[in-house]
């Protein structure tokens, strides 16, 4: 492993360092945007192969916000200098259509192209020298990322860290104790399956449990709707572990016209009986079943738990977890955060998005000061940001994004300045949760799903 000492313009110990933002997802392309503007240095880290690659996870999935609500201001900026022209309509675009007409050209850019470093997952932030227990000029010493690209860690240094790596790839476990199931197995499937294209197979004249009530559960379960009208044997169960999964379906009010279809076409779903609601269920544990063929397409998979107090089970050939996503802090370990105890998003933030009082509409607008932790110059934003709150909406993170550009470019007065405007929503409730066991932190409760020099190794270890 080789440390990494950029040049040094002064005797400061943080000049000449570029500002680090962990994923070029949508808020990281637009953080890497904003600062740039700003005159800021930047490098971005990608875990995977491309900008964007959790949305091209869920590619085949329609999102909820037309167009409007999808595009950063400062990314367009840098956009339309190029010829390009926001794509156009009310209609909400799929995530492969994000891809290709927004994300894939923003990452492409001359500007931005040199600054990612895809290929390259960040595992750990630190502070050059100092674990989280020392405090001595913290402030004035640069961070030291580890990098790790094709196997070879590096260590990058930076003056200032956001970390917008989203959540997509910390999903919360099945179980309701928040714990991984005992086993591991190929019949529980997490994500967003595309069950009508490339996992059609896994799916097919299957019994498939869909657990949770998000807008993840949602899609899956239109999707395994429609192929068990062309499949015959296909039987779907959804199970959420609340009274009622109203939240999804009570879309009437809903100000996006994508997302309240989504819940109307559910409702019909189940009203016609084509898929079975299971509420009230907690699951427990989860038991794979093989018969003495040895074929695992012989077996199925059992959930077990309590329904309304008394035990219950379900019994299925795969599961799709479908309960939600929560923040990866294991990077963050040196690093000391200031995170609310139930939600893991920044404390000041965390009381205005909590899913229990706001819905994806009603959060107010914020940056920089609910974002700030105890320690300087580190900042969560998007999806992150939100923790276990399923209430982010991509307008509310770029808005972050532009906050803390504006702190860390010494605009202190802007950064405070915070505008947003969303679209209210009847799928998120705003009122308090109605049963003592419901728990709007998961998905299955409610909400919505839903220039200049980098130090050379960065280069080395990234594509
Ligand atoms: C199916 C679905 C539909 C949605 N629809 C909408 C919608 O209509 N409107 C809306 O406003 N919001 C929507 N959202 C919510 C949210 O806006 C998206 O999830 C959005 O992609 C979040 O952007 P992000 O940049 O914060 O994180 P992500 O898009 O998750 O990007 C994070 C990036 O970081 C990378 N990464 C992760 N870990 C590391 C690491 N350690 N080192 C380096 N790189 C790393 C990942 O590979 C990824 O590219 C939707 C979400 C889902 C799942």
């Amino acid at each position: 492993m080789t440390l990494t000492v950029p040049p040094r313009a002064t005797s400061s110990r943080l000049d000449g360092l570029p500002v680090a933002v962990i994923g070029a997802g949508p808020v990281g392309l637009a953080a890497a945007a904003h600062l740039l503007e700003r005159g800021l240095d930047v490098v971005v880290f990608e875990a995977g192969e491309r900008a964007g690659s959790a949305v091209a996870a869920w590619g085949h999935v329609r999102l909820f916000s037309p167009w409007t609500y999808l595009l950063d201001p400062a990314a367009v900026r840098l956009l339309a200098a190029t010829g390009w022209t926001a794509p156009a309509g009310d209609r909400s675009p799929t995530g492969s259509e994000f891809l290709d007409s927004y994300l894939g050209p923003l990452a492409r850019t001359s500007t931005l192209e040199p600054l990612i470093r895809l290929g390259c997952r960040v595992t750990a932030v630190s502070r050059q020298g100092m674990d989280r227990t020392r405090s001595t000029g913290r402030g004035d010493t640069p961070f030291l990322l580890r990098v790790d690209g094709d196997g070879t860690p590096t260590d990058v240094l930076a003056r200032a860290v956001i970390d917008t790596s989203g959540t997509f790839h910390s999903p919360n476990p099945l179980t309701a104790s928040g714990l991984e199931p005992s086993i591991t197995t190929k019949r529980i499937v997490t994500g967003l399956p595309d069950v009508l294209g490339s996992d059609r197979p896994r799916f097919a004249g299957r019994r498939v449990l869909v657990v949770g009530a998000g807008h993840s559960a949602a899609n899956a379960l239109l999707a395994l709707g429609e192929l068990a009208r062309a499949e015959p044997g296909t039987r779907v169960t959804w199970a959420v572990r609340n009274p009622t999964a109203a939240r999804v379906f009570t879309a009437a009010d809903d100000r996006l016209p994508d997302r309240a279809s989504i819940g109307r076409r559910l409702d019909g779903l189940v009203s016609s009986g084509a898929v079975a609601l299971v509420d009230r269920f907690e699951i427990d544990a989860v038991e794979e079943h093989v018969e003495r063929t040895g074929e695992p397409s012989t077996g199925f998979i059992r959930a077990t738990g309590r329904r309304a107090g008394a035990p219950f089970a379900i019994e299925a050939d795969v599961i799709v977890n479908a309960t939600g996503f929560r923040p990866d802090l294991d990077l963050l370990r040196e690093i000391r955060l200031g995170l609310d105890d139930i939600v893991e998003a920044p404390r000041a933030l965390a009381s205005l998005i909590d899913p229990n009082l706001h819905s994806c509409g009603t959060v107010p607008p914020h940056g920089v000061a609910e974002l700030t932790h105890p320690e300087p110059d580190f900042f969560i934003a998007g999806m992150k940001s939100y923790g276990r709150a399923p209430t982010f909406l991509l307008a509310t993170g770029y808005e972050q994004v532009r906050s803390i550009a504006d702190e860390l470019a010494g605009h202190h007065d802007a950064a405070r300045v915070v505008h947003l405007s969303l679209p209210a929503t009847g799928v998120c409730s705003t009122a308090p949760a109605d049963d003592a066991t419901t728990d709007s932190t998961r998905s299955d409760a409610g909400c919505c799903t839903t220039s200049s020099p980098v130090p050379t190794t960065a280069a080395s270890c990234c594509r």
